[in-house]
């Protein structure tokens, strides 16, 4: 029987030095290797050309490196890039190129499908499959960030955790794959340039604030009444706004930084001059920013945009109330690249 051979990327640095040693190598050879594997981004041992052939070779009967591969590529009108990438073991999940004039976003996947249940998205329809490992998720930053450079002719400026799943809900992971991307052995990028985004798991969120974190978050709102919110985000019957308000109250006093709401207007459902005054005294219990968000139809006649003018009430009341508000238009929605929209349909 053939033996299944290790991820070598589930090593820490520390175990691939000590790994080496026990080979009876030198320490320092597993610098060079973790090097190859992260920061260079190496899919073959043979490309790490700096050891010895013999080492690569030991390397290769000990080990495989599961890596990403991008199975097919969309390129919107608006210059949105959507990649279906595949898994090791062949499941799909799909990543988002998000450029304008000033930055390159990258919109990324932590969940094959998703933990939780928002009726208003498409991932929610698939049953979550499994969390992605922290090379995975690294994996499809380092894949965005080559085609900004091609199709840009710019690096990679910022992350979002908006993709498919629930980063809360792979939390250990999605803190590995980040601590990669920000370490200048691997991507070197600021954590202010990444935001986690969940739909608000308080006992996660207060978990992120005691580790410290040093990325931004948000959180997908949509609703301040629990009744409203319930019907839209079922999941919310076990985190009650009431848990939520106090795990980003708790959050703000640890972290000092200020939370963004994501929100999307929909008619008849929250577009009511109380669902507005709801989130504005939402608003107030810790410094937030707003982004409202354009609502990507996912083919269900349950859920319609509201009209502008229930759209400018909610800007003009929060901008009065002196909360800073964003207008998110939807990018890629050709493709369905856009929130939302993520659920392997190419
Ligand atoms: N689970 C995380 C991250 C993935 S969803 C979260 O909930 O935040 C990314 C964002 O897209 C969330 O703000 C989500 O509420 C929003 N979204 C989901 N479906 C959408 C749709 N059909 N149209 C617009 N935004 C949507």
């Amino acid at each position: 029987m053939e033996i299944k051979k290790k991820d070598i990327r589930a090593l820490t640095k520390e175990q691939l030095r000590e790994f080496f040693v026990n080979q009876g190598d030198k320490a320092f050879r597993g610098n060079q290797v973790y090097e190859w594997l992260w920061q260079k981004s190496a899919h073959n041992f043979e490309d790490m050309t700096n050891v010895s052939k013999e080492t690569r070779q030991m390397l290769e009967a000990n080990f495989v490196i599961n890596h990403i591969k991008v199975d097919t590529m969309q390129r919107s009108n608006d210059g949105t890039v959507k990649n279906a990438v595949r898994l090791h073991d062949g499941l799909i999940v799909e990543s988002v190129l998000i450029p304008t004039a000033t930055r390159t976003t990258a919109c990324v996947s932590s969940q094959v499908g998703c933990s939780l249940d928002c009726k208003f998205c498409a991932t929610a329809r698939l049953k979550r499959m499994r969390n992605l490992n922290p090379d995975e998720i690294y994996d499809q930053v380092v894949a965005i960030d080559k085609e900004s450079r091609l199709y840009h002719n710019r690096p990679l400026s910022n992350i979002v955790f908006m993709g498919m799943g629930e980063p809360l809900m792979n939390y250990n992971n999605v803190i590995k794959a980040i601590d990669k991307i920000t370490s200048p052995e691997g991507l070197g990028m600021s954590p202010k340039r990444i935001t986690v985004s969940t739909s608000g798991v308080p006992k996660m969120i207060k978990k992120m604030a005691d580790d410290e974190v040093k990325f931004n978050l948000a959180v997908s709102l949509h609703s301040a009444i629990d009744e409203v919110r319930t019907t839209i985000m079922p999941f919310n019957e076990t985190f009650p706004l009431k848990d939520l308000k106090e795990s980003l109250e708790y959050w703000y006093l640890k972290t000092n930084r200020k939370i963004s709401y994501e929100y999307v207007v929909w008619k008849g459902i929250n577009d009511a001059q109380k669902d507005i005054d709801a989130f504005v005294k939402f608003c107030k219990y810790v410094p937030c920013k707003v982004n409202i968000i354009e609502y990507n139809p996912i083919d269900d006649g349950d859920f319609q945009q509201a009209s502008n003018l229930a759209l400018e009430n909610y800007i003009n009341t929060l901008e009065k109330n002196r909360i800073v508000v964003n207008v998110r238009r939807s990018r890629g929605k050709d493709i369905d690249a856009a929130c939302g929209q993520l659920a392997n349909k190419s």
